[in-house]
C-alpha cells in the first residue's frame, strides 16, 4: 500500500462535485457578486442558490446564513460578537474544558479583557452534565458555547437538552458544530440553538469555507467590519467558489449520510476490535456508546510509550493519523481534551487518533492494524517503562 489517510478529522478531499461546482467561478463567473452589473448579478445568483441550499441543509433560513473564511472565523465571531453586543448585559461565559482551539483561545483572549469565563467539566467518556450547566449559569451570563462533537475523542453533547437548559435561564446558546456537520443529521430549528457555526473542508468541501448560523432576531456585533457584504454583517468580498463548493459538499453528504456513516462506522469498528484484540495496555478513549460518538473516531492511549513515536512510525509505513488534534500537534502540551476526561499526563502523551472517510477501505484498515500491532511491539520492547 502507498499512502493511507486516516486522518479526516483534520481535513478530508475535496468531493469531485463540489470541485466541478466551484471550478466556473475561478474562470469565466469571477464577478464580485455585490457588483451592481452583470458580472456582479451572476455571482449573486450563485451564492443565492448556495445560501438557499445550505439553509434547507439545516432546517434554517437563507437570511440566517452567514459565510465566513474558515470554521475558526465563525467560532470567533459568535462568542466574542455576542460578548461585545451584550457587555451591558454582563460578562459572563460559559463553556468546555474539550472545546476546539477555535473557542478556547477566544475565550481565554476575553478573559485578558475582563469577561469570566466558566469551563464546564466533563465526564470520563467526554459528555457535558446538564445539572452542572445549570449550576454555572449567572445572572450576568451572556452566552453558553457548547461544542456538538468533539475533534479528538468523537463524543456527541446532548445539544439539545444543554441549550433547552441556557433558554430556560434567558441565555444565548452556542455551537461550534465542525466536526458533527456532515457526519450527524439535525436540524437548527429543533436543536434549538441560537449560533452555529460549520467548515467546509470538514465534510469534503472546500479549505478556507465556513459559515455561521445566526437565528433571526438574534443581535451580534461584527467581528470583520468593512463593507455591506452578508447583509452588512461581515465586510469582505464573497468567497464565490467557496460558497458554491460549500453548499454543493453539504447537500451531497447530506444525501448519503446514513449510507456513508454506517461504512464508515464498520471501518471503524472493525479496527477497534481488532485493536484490543491484539494490544495490552491501552485505553479507548471516548463514548463508548456508539450511538454518542462519530462514527469516523478512534482514540486509543498506548501506554508505556509516546504518540510521536508512533505516528513517526506509522508514517514510515504510509499511514497518516494524529496525535490529538491537528491544530494542537507541534505542541508538545498533553492534550486537554484526554486530561479532561481523566488520562493520566503520561498516558496522554501516547496517545493516537484516527479517523475514517468514505473512501478508506477495509484492507487499509486491516493493513493499519497489522503495522500498529509490529510498532508499538517495537517501541515498547525499547521502552525502559514496559516491564514484559
Ligand atoms: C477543524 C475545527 C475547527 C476549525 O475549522 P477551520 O475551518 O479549520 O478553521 C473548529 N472546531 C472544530 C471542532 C474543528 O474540528
Amino acid at each position: 500500500m502507498e499512502k493511507i489517510y486516516l486522518d479526516h478529522a483534520a481535513t478530508t478531499p475535496l468531493s469531485q462535485k463540489a470541485f466541478d461546482a466551484m471550478k466556473p467561478y475561478f474562470s469565466d463567473v469571477f464577478g464580485n457578486a455585490n457588483s451592481q452589473h452583470v458580472y456582479g448579478r451572476e455571482g449573486a445568483k450563485a451564492v443565492n442558490d448556495a445560501r438557499q441550499l445550505l439553509a434547507n441543509c439545516i432546517g434554517a433560513k437563507p437570511s440566517e446564513i452567514y459565510f465566513t473564511s474558515c470554521g475558526t472565523e465563525a467560532d470567533n465571531w459568535a462568542v466574542k460578537g455576542i460578548a461585545l453586543q451584550n457587555i451591558e448585559k454582563g460578562k459572563h461565559i460559559i463553556t468546555t474544558q474539550i472545546e476546539h482551539p477555535a473557542i478556547y483561545t477566544t475565550c481565554k483572549q476575553l478573559e485578558k479583557y475582563g469577561w469570566e469565563v466558566t469551563y464546564l467539566p466533563v465526564d470520563n467518556e467526554g459528555f457535558v452534565s446538564v445539572e452542572d450547566l445549570e449550576k454555572a449559569i449567572r445572572p450576568d451570563t451572556v452566552l453558553v458555547s457548547v461544542m456538538f462533537a468533539n475533534n479528538e475523542i468523537g463524543t456527541i453533547e446532548p445539544i439539545k437538552e444543554l441549550c433547552a437548559v441556557a433558554h430556560a435561564h434567558g441565555v444565548l446558546f452556542h455551537t461550534d458544530a465542525v466536526q458533527a456537520t456532515g457526519a450527524v443529521r439535525y436540524d437548527v430549528k429543533d436543536l434549538g440553538v441560537d449560533l452555529l457555526s460549520m467548515s467546509a473542508h470538514k465534510f469534503y468541501g472546500p479549505k478556507g469555507m465556513g459559515m455561521l448560523y445566526v437565528r433571526n432576531g438574534i443581535r451580534i456585533e461584527k467581528l470583520l467590519t468593512g463593507g455591506e457584504q452578508e447583509r452588512a454583517h461581515r465586510g469582505g468580498t464573497t468567497n464565490t467558489p467557496g460558497v458554491v463548493g460549500m453548499a454543493t459538499a453539504l447537500d451531497e453528504a447530506l444525501s448519503t449520510l446514513e449510507e456513508d456513516d454506517k461504512y464508515v462506522a464498520s471501518l471503524r469498528d472493525h479496527f477497534v476490535e481488532r485493536v484490543l484484540n491484539e494490544i495490552d495496555d491501552i485505553y479507548y478513549n471516548g463514548a463508548k456508546d456508539t450511538a454518542k460518538r462519530l462514527p469516523n473516531n478512534a482514540n486509543f492511549s498506548f501506554r508505556y510509550i509516546e504518540g510521536e513515536s508512533i505516528l513517526f512510525s506509522l508514517d514510515l509505513a504510509g499511514i497518516s493519523a494524529s496525535s490529538g488534534s491537528a491544530c494542537s500537534s507541534g505542541s508538545l502540551e498533553p492534550s486537554r481534551t484526554l486530561l479532561a476526561i481523566g488520562v493520566p499526563v503520561g498516558t496522554a502523551h501516547g496517545s493516537i487518533r484516527f479517523t475514517f472517510g468514505k473512501h478508506n477501505t477495509m484492507e487499509e484498515v486491516d493493513y493499519t492494524v497489522d503495522e500498529l500491532v509490529k510498532i508499538v511491539k517495537r517501541l515498547r520492547d525499547m521502552s525502559p517503562l514496559y516491564k514484559k
